[in-house]
């Protein structure tokens, strides 16, 4: 009898991995071979080689990765930025436009702003929570769309339903930066986005060891963004894949937990008089909280929130902290915290750093797999 993969924690195990196992090994070895016997593949693209992405480790995993989001595809990159800018420069060409949120990563603001004008690819920002603007900006040569699921720093939720449909009904292909939601919390390809672009650095590794990517799909899209892979050459190597392939096991047992530790944290600081404010999505004061309702399994790991005191009392506050550690990025079973103002937004011009929500008091908390109770403690002695 075949094997019923139904529900998520069960694809995260099972999905992808060769039945029997190979030599019968339960986990799936490292091939750690550049290159394979030629068998007489037809095309420059199925030729077996680690760069075409295409070695047994690429494979299970990228089945792994489309089974967990409801997809018919999905590719393995060498980064999250390989993946985004992979997928951006297959999709669009010279001449082409493009809409995209305000408020993206910062390494997606830099690609846009500094050099995809160099291809002769103009775009213009949109607010994900305003469908005027998205019709406003609308030009015939518009192709894409691009948004995140949930934004950095401060945590918001878009109308993302309706900026699936509104890519539907004007032939845009819709593109979203799924890495702070996780597939444990929203699977893009289930609420009609095309396409679904991860940094698994983040929560699909979830062990702060690796950096990739991810590019899910429809199969005719993500063979096209691989054909491109390909000839840019931002593959994943193969001992990247196997510890990415070995994170993904424990995605949901992961991300749930978080999910619960971030809404007690968020609860708490909401409480506490020397915090201003609190965005976390969970919170029913949030602005966001309809659409994480309406959309989100869970509201994730990452929160934000504002000190009384400005900058000087963040960096008290987060030298006090014990358990966290002071660093970038986020997604791993340790809890992170930073100061954007003075560490990932600090190229921007204090007017643009109040414009994009982030204050010089602002603290960004990716929450980890720690007790929460231990957390919170420590969150209340730093707090003191
Ligand atoms: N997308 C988001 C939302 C991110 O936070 C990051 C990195 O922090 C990236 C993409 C880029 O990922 P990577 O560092 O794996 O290239």
């Amino acid at each position: 009898m075949s094997m019923k993969i139904a529900r998520l924690n069960t694809r995260l195990v099972h999905a992808g991995e060769p039945r029997p196992g190979i030599e019968g090994a339960v986990v799936l070895p490292v091939f750690q071979s550049s290159t394979y016997e030629f068998t007489g593949a037809e095309s420059y693209h199925d030729i077996k080689y680690m760069r075409l992405n295409n070695t047994p480790n690429h494979i299970a995993l990228q089945k792994k990765l489309a089974a967990v989001e409801s997809a018919e595809a999905a590719l393995v990159t060498a980064s999250g930025m390989a993946a985004i800018s992979t997928s951006l420069l297959t999709i669009l060409s010279s001449g082409d436009h493009f809409l995209a949120q305000s408020s993206l990563y910062g390494g997606t603001h830099d690609l846009l702003v500094k050099d995809l004008g160099s291809y002769g690819i103009s775009f213009d920002f949109i607010d994900a929570d305003d469908a005027d603007s998205w019709k406003q900006h609308l030009r015939s040569n518009t192709k894409a769309i691009y948004v995140e699921t949930i934004t950095n720093p401060t945590i918001e939720v878009g109308d993302l339903k309706g900026i699936a449909e509104f890519a539907k009904a004007h032939g845009l292909i819709s593109m979203i930066d799924n890495t702070f939601a996780s597939p444990v919390n929203f699977r893009p390809i289930e609420h009609g986005f095309d396409l679904s672009l991860h940094s698994c650095t983040k929560y699909i590794n979830g062990h702060t060891d690796i950096v990739a990517g991810a590019v899910i799909g429809g199969s005719e899209l993500v063979t096209r963004i691989k054909h491109k892979l390909d000839h840019l050459g931002g593959s994943l190597d193969t001992h990247a894949c196997f510890l990415l392939h070995r994170g993904m096991k424990t995605l949901a047992l992961r991300v749930r937990r978080q999910n619960e530790s971030a809404q007690a944290l968020a609860e708490f600081l909401e409480k506490h008089p020397s915090v201003e404010k609190v965005n976390y999505p969970g919170l029913k004061s949030n602005h966001s909280f309809q659409y994480a309702v309406d959309l989100l399994d869970g509201c994730g790991g990452m929160l934000s929130f504002e000190l009384r005191g400005g900058l000087e009392a963040a960096e008290r506050f987060t030298k006090r902290l014990t358990i966290p550690i002071i660093a970038p990025s986020l997604g791993g079973v340790e809890t992170l915290v930073t100061i954007p103002a003075t560490t990932s937004h600090s190229g921007l011009a204090p007017e643009e750093r109040q414009r994009v929500g982030v204050s010089d008091g602002l603290i960004r908390v990716s929450v980890g797999i720690e007790d929460a109770d231990d957390l919170l403690e420590d969150f209340q002695q730093a707090l003191t």
